[in-house]
């Protein structure tokens, strides 16, 4: 009875308040299929530092003194499309977005051969007041996808956020990075297994500031291999 009543309350919610594609306005969902197909995979491999071409991602043999990094996933090119959907999860609130990004998930590790189903994600933490504000974080809905299609642990609880920051947006690189030190603290545990690579997941990469303060205090803290994935790279 209790599920008629919700499904019948969503009938009436679509018809007073439909959902309309975020691109072209058509009725019926976030996403429609002709739009969800602009929503195309990120088809380069790149040293995320300097930008050099290579075949995986990975932080180049030059580029390795300076960061923390083992390297980079870029999962979506970087169009209006993916930015809109990123900004309408995180500011507007509407998480359901994400759940076009699945088949995009399924193409990607599928043409990815370097994914492998014993990396351990987690997902940069917001701050416990940021996370109240906004209801979830959009960083673990990106791992639940990607858990629930390559079946990869999740591991919430390596990284606390202890800094509430202003937001990223619209700090140049200096003041990016001097927002975000310090920020994050990683958590003891004895049963750590070191040797098992982190995955690191965030929605955007910018100067990559967030993701290097986190590398560094899983590095720190003593795990080997560490990446980063992240929906765009802007
Ligand atoms: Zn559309
Ligand atoms: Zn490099």
């Amino acid at each position: 009875m209790k599920l008629f009543g919700s499904k019948l309350k969503k009938i009436f919610l679509d018809i007073i308040f439909p959902i309309k594609c975020l691109s072209c306005r058509a009725e019926g969902d976030w996403l429609c299929l002709r739009c969800l197909s602009q929503l195309r995979l990120y088809n380069y491999n790149l040293c995320p530092i300097c930008g050099l071409e290579n075949k995986d991602g990975q932080v180049c043999g030059y580029c390795r003194h300076i960061s923390n990094l083992d390297g980079l996933l870029v999962i979506l090119e970087n169009n209006k499309l993916s930015q809109k959907m990123i900004h309408l999860v995180k500011y507007n609130f509407i998480p359901d977005i994400f759940n076009h990004l699945k088949p995009r998930f399924v193409e990607y590790f599928g043409k990815n051969p370097l994914w492998r189903d014993f990396f351990v994600l987690t997902p940069v933490p917001l701050h416990p007041r940021r996370f109240l504000e906004r209801g979830f974080n959009q960083s673990q809905l990106i791992c639940d996808i990607i858990s629930g299609i390559g079946g990869n642990k999740i591991n919430d609880q390596l990284l606390k956020k202890i800094k509430y920051n202003r937001h990223q947006v619209g700090l140049g690189a200096s003041k990016r990075h001097v927002n975000i030190t310090g920020s994050f603290k990683t958590t003891v545990n004895l049963q750590a297994d070191y040797n098992k690579p982190i995955v690191i997941v965030d929605d955007v990469y910018t100067t990559g500031s967030t993701l290097e303060e986190c590398a560094k205090k899983l590095k720190e803290a003593g795990y080997k291999t560490v990446w980063g994935l992240v929906l765009i790279r802007s």
